[in-house]
């Protein structure tokens, strides 16, 4: 096992700092731009250099705005409302995330499962009233459920039947990251956004440095577990029990459900983060992941090869994927098996 201190200044740092990115070290480069919106129900903070780094904002204000406006699960007047209300949808970013939430469906073995909606609203996640729901109401939203309930043709439209509603919130966020990476490449901007814990790196610095992110502590999500080093453009996303829960009887109820057992996903695992290059498919691996924990998680990384992971555990131990270790700044853990 490794051990080493983290950097007192960088805690300082961290504990001054509202927002989500770890702070630049040294001095501030030219042409950086900071900014930090609320969009898909979380704060999101965005950092940019290239000398078109304030057009470029402007450009992703507008993206994340719009699709907070079409994929709202609970907004009255979003795209994805009038999916769930109607059972039809054009709309082109549904069209995607629902192709996609199919394939990832079919690799996690319906792990990611987009159909959970009522499922979350009787645990009181998205209402507020949170409590345990009887095993019997559970199975009478069953009928509901399932990834069979969406019959796609690509590029045309998705229809869902009555009683079926959709929720992407479990790779929303790493869909956007994949379009702001799009348009800050095209721009030449290079940058690191979190869009709410979803982190995105694009392109280098203007230094050549590594983009360095942090691992939250489950018990102290102020406090990083671990830093690691990226290069070039990388996702990386975490799907915890601490991010949303309620506890009820000293059990903790997270807001990630298992499509096995329609409850909150219980077992030994705080937390997992997924490291790719495709932002939807970290975003929606990692709740998947979270689902299927470490062993069977690490069956379908071994076969894939193009992700890497951090696990943590509810003993404390960290678990990184062995092309990741080589990564790590700072932080104790340990080597998975290759
Ligand atoms: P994330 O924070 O990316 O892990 O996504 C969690 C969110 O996705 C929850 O807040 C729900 O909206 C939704 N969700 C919960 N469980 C699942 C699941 N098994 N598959 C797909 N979406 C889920
Ligand atoms: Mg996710």
């Amino acid at each position: 096992m490794k051990h080493r201190i983290l950097p007192i200044l960088l805690a300082l740092a961290l504990l001054l700092s509202a927002c989500n990115l770890l702070p630049e070290a040294g001095a501030k480069p030219r042409a950086v731009s900071e900014s930090s919106i609320w969009a898909m129900d979380t704060q999101m903070d965005l950092r940019l250099y290239g000398d078109a780094e304030g057009v470029c904002m402007q450009r992703l204000t507008a993206l994340l705005n719009e699709l907070d406006h079409t994929l709202s699960a609970t907004a009255e007047d979003s795209a994805l409302t009038a999916l769930n209300r109607s059972g039809w949808t054009d709309n082109p970013h549904i069209l995607r995330l629902a192709e996609e939430a199919l394939a990832v469906s079919e690799e996690t073995g319906g792990a990611l499962d987009v159909t959970l909606l009522p499922v979350s609203r009787a645990w009181g996640f998205s209402t507020g009233s949170y409590g345990v729901v009887p095993a019997a109401e559970l199975e009478a939203l069953r009928d509901n459920v399932g990834m069979d309930k969406l019959t796609l043709q690509p590029g045309a439209g998705l229809s869902i039947p009555a009683g079926t509603a959709l929720d992407f919130g479990a790779l929303a966020k790493g869909y956007a990251a994949d379009l702001c990476r799009a348009e800050l490449e095209e721009a030449d901007c290079a940058g690191i956004l979190s869009l709410g814990g979803n982190i995105q790196t694009v392109g280098t610095k203007p230094d050549g440095s590594d983009w360095v992110i942090g691992v939250q502590d489950p018990d102290d999500p102020g406090h990083y577990l671990l830093t690691l080093g990226l290069t070039g453009s990388r996702a990386a996303v975490t799907s915890g029990d601490y991010q949303r829960y309620f506890m009820e009887d000293s059990v903790r109820y997270c807001h990630i459900i298992d499509p096995g057992t329609l409850a909150p996903v219980r077992g030994s695992l705080r937390a997992v983060t997924v490291i790719a290059d495709s932002g939807l498919w970290a975003d929606a691996l990692s709740t998947a992941l979270f689902v299927l924990g470490r062993e069977a998680g690490e069956a379908l990384r071994r076969s894939r090869g193009d992700f890497e992971t951090v696990w943590i555990e509810a003993d404390g131990r960290v678990w990184v994927s062995p092309g990741l270790a080589e990564r790590v700044l700072e932080g104790s853990y340990e080597v998975i098996r290759p």
